[in-house]
């Protein structure tokens, strides 16, 4: 998978090279190119932003520099993801639609965010007949200052779900927001005993059919618990 991450702030997106997304990236199972938004701007002060058409606080960011970004990196089989608090709920879903992906354009808004025309312009029909979609995405209900952090989110749990990635992949299935939508049971590990509390016996019986039947009772405890 072929990642670019557009933002006025690259050294934001430098801990994409860490701990597993640092190691996937040596085997070559993922390739991320971090891009410094400013450096296509064509004006003296590297301009990005301007202020809104309709008036209101804040900047809003120049479709024409955001359109060269994307434009010199645009393939036939990307995904443009725009990062907004408007956006599409992120979940465990679309990460796993994310994750079969070839090519995954970051967008990484600052200010009040990115002039809509860019969004516009790479929905239109010349770009969605080339195969070309753009997702507006949030990853939550809340506002971060800027999209760096969601990207960080997103190509994290994006790229867990590849394969090579995780050492031993087959932690994927039994873990919280799977395919049937439930959360972990809870973890214990040595040792046994910890400031007074006890593991529960159950997971010391070595008998895997009663374990696992506990450990969905947890699972189903904990999700009513906390969601
Ligand atoms: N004015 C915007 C609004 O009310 O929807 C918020 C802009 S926010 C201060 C600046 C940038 O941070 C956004 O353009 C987006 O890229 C990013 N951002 C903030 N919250 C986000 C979230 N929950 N999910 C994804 N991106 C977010």
């Amino acid at each position: 998978m072929k990642i670019d991450a557009f933002t006025i702030f690259p050294d934001y997106l430098a801990p994409l090279k860490l701990s597993l997304l640092g190691k996937a990236q040596e085997k070559g199972i993922v390739d991320i190119s971090i891009h410094d938004l400013r450096s296509f701007t064509s004006d003296n002060h590297n301009t990005v932003d301007d202020t809104p058409y309709g008036g209101g606080a804040g900047m809003v960011m120049l479709p024409e520099v955001w359109g060269k970004a994307i434009d010199s990196v645009l393939r036939d089989d990307s995904d443009i993801i725009v990062l907004t608090p408007a956006g599409v709920p992120f979940t465990q879903r679309v990460a796993e639609e994310f994750s079969q992906r070839s090519h995954l354009i970051f967008a990484c808004g600052r200010y009040e965010g990115i002039d809509d025309r860019v969004r516009q312009h790479y929905e239109s029909d010349e770009y969605k007949t080339r195969g070309i979609r753009v997702h507006e995405i949030s990853i939550g209900d809340y506002v971060l200052g800027g999209g760096e952090v969601a990207t960080m989110v997103m190509v994290e749990a994006i790229t867990r779900l590849m394969p090579g990635v995780l050492g031993n992949p087959s932690s994927l299935s039994e873990e919280s927001h799977n395919d049937e939508g439930w959360v972990e049971y809870p973890n214990f590990t040595k040792p046994a005993q910890w400031r007074g509390i006890s593991v529960p016996e159950i997971l010391l019986s070595g008998n895997h059919g009663e374990i696992a039947k506990w450990r969905e009772s947890q699972a189903i405890l904990r999700a009513k618990k906390n969601r």
